[in-house]
């Protein structure tokens, strides 16, 4: 049959040889290469019993950070929304009354605050376009849940307690925090 292109190429049917003919010594070798697989060190851990470290880079479930003072940091200024790009964050924002200075660094606060964890793809981009130091991804992994509601994280799962600090200087490096020393973000201290 005359060939459409000049692309295909013949396939020679090679004669098998006696040695390849009796299967053996390729099935040996294949059993060979199982058995050298019995001994060497397994991949596989027995989790949960056993947990991997995790990377010094690994970004899990967000915090929502307070100033020394205990205040929330976050005037719900809606830039980590809108760097979002799985658009997981919501928020609706509130004017601080007075006497509430103890609770809210800024006049504007964020009354609702939600994150979308079956949304979120943990890039980052939220705690990278905070102005106010207030978000910032932790090594704490999300839990798994049975219902999807479960996973819309609000305030109360978000924001870190007074007496309970998250520490977040693990992804700090030293150059990170010498360029916040810098005059122009000293509002943020
Ligand atoms: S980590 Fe990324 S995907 Fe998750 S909330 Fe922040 S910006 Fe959105
Ligand atoms: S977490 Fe930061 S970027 Fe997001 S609303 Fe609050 S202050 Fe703005």
């Amino acid at each position: 049959m005359q060939p459409l292109t000049n692309r295909s190429k013949v396939v020679v049917n090679k004669e098998m040889s006696l040695y390849e003919k009796i299967y053996l010594p390729a099935i040996i070798s294949g059993m060979m290469i199982t058995m050298s697989h019995f001994f060497k060190k397994k991949p596989t851990i027995q989790y949960p019993e056993q947990t991997r470290e995790f990377s010094g880079v690994y970004r899990g479930q967000h915090v929502l950070k307070r100033d020394d003072n205990g205040a929330e940091r976050c005037t719900a200024c809606g830039l980590c929304a809108v760097a979002c790009p799985a658009e997981a964050i919501t928020m609706t924002a509130a004017e601080r009354k007075p006497g509430e200075e103890k609770l809210y660094r800024e006049e504007k606060y964020a009354a609702v605050y939600e994150i979308n964890m079956l949304r979120c793809i943990f890039c980052g981009d939220c705690e990278d376009a905070c102005p106010k130091e207030a978000i910032f991804l932790t090594d704490r992994k999300v839990n798994s849940e049975l219902k999807r509601n479960s996973f819309i994280y609000g305030k109360n799962i978000l924001v870190e307690g007074v007496d309970k600090r998250v520490d977040v200087s693990r992804r700090q490096t030293p150059a990170v925090l010498e360029f916040k020393k810098h005059k122009e973000f000293e509002h943020n201290r």
